[in-house]
């Protein structure tokens, strides 16, 4: 069986933890040989940016290292046993910016990435160069080799009259997402393509599977790469999604401060319907749709199942993903 899964970072790679072991496979670290299912995740990387001179990919981080067995599990990010020489060295510089978490180990990967990126290698190839380090056991595809960015415009905190348009990361680690957004753009996406593999993998899937990431910075922004959209659409994969918000609050982080942004209700209806029915709409994508039991949630021309939808452990994170495979219609038991 060939799954797809569109993420974000934590979310999304506690998700794909989940998805291999409904599958069978181990959660954590490379297949064996042979195995007779495969997991592709299209993951964002309109978080990415250069700091210090060094790119820094969060989301493609995040999954590699967790389904790769290096993460600080209590963080959810970044290395385990991580030290923080170099960010004190260059706080003491007074070198900006200063907010943004560079872990010692973390750097290491950052410094490969870098130096393969300025020798011309595409993302996509040097996502696939630190994964030999990792074992994954999911092929990380990036959503674009293009440069795309996710931009936040806001009130000048500095200058209150104006607007100014800030770099994600600025806004949701250095703000906390606490200045109000009006509105969130993946700037590049336009003029980006799709990156290798991607719009084949949907093609050829038999699930496909949208992890309880972020609707608007994680999902939403890979949704934004040319061609994407239109690959879910035309799939004869069924297209599941799972909810991230349960009770009407995201389960961890500010996803709220971002549906508001784009006019989304935060609820699991409020996210449903704005990802919409491939059945009966004319740029829906959802087949099904996974919420909280408990929850009563209608988006017209999509199954509605409800189950529980906290990732506890890789047990009810591994019966969620099964939910979600059953959902979209593959023979699976
Ligand atoms: P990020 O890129 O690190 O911010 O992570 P993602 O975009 O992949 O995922 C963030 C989303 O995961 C948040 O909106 C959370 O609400 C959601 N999330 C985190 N843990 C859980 C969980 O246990 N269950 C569900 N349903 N959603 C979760
Ligand atoms: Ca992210």
């Amino acid at each position: 069986m060939k799954v797809v899964v569109v993420v974000g970072g934590v979310g999304g790679a506690r998700f794909l933890l989940g998805v291999k072991a409904a599958l069978g496979l181990p959660a954590v670290g490379a297949v064996p040989e042979g195995a007779a299912h495969q997991v592709t995740a299209l993951v964002n990387t309109g978080d990415d940016v250069w700091m210090h001179g060094l790119r820094i990919c969060p989301d493609l981080d995040t999954c590699m290292y967790t389904l790769g067995g290096g993460i600080d599990t209590a963080r959810g990010w970044g290395h385990a046993g991580e030290t923080w020489t170099v960010k004190e060295e260059l706080a003491a510089y007074g070198a900006e910016p200063t907010w943004f978490g560079l872990g010692d180990k973390d750097i290491a990967t950052h410094l490969i990435r870098s130096r393969m990126l300025r020798a011309g290698y595409p993302l996509s190839a040097v996502t696939e160069a630190l994964c030999d380090r990792w074992r994954p056991g999911v092929r990380l595809l990036p959503m674009s080799d293009d440069r795309v960015e996710t931009h936040v415009v806001v009130d000048d905190p500095e200058e209150p009259s104006q607007r100014k348009a800030l770099h994600f990361q600025e806004w949701w680690v250095r703000y906390q997402a606490e200045l109000p957004a009006h509105s969130i753009v993946p700037v590049g996406a336009d003029e980006a393509s799709a990156g290798p593999g991607v719009t084949d993998a949907i093609a050829e899937a038999d699930a496909v599977l949208f992890a309880p990431s972020n609707p608007v910075v994680s999902i939403g922004t890979v949704l934004s790469v040319p061609g994407v959209r239109e690959a879910l659409r035309k799939t004869e994969a069924g297209v599941v999604g799972i909810s991230p918000i349960i009770g009407g609050k995201p389960v961890r982080g500010m996803a709220d401060a971002c549906l508001t942004a784009i006019g989304v209700e935060t609820s699991a209806e409020g996210v449903g319907r704005h990802y919409g029915s491939r059945q009966t709409s004319e740029d829906g994508l959802l087949d099904g749709w996974l919420v909280q039991s408990g929850e009563k949630v209608d988006v017209p021309g999509v199954a509605v199942h409800a189950v529980p939808l906290l990732m506890s452990d890789v047990d009810a994170t591994a019966a969620m993903a099964r939910a979600a495979l059953e959902l979209s219609g593959v023979d699976f038991d």
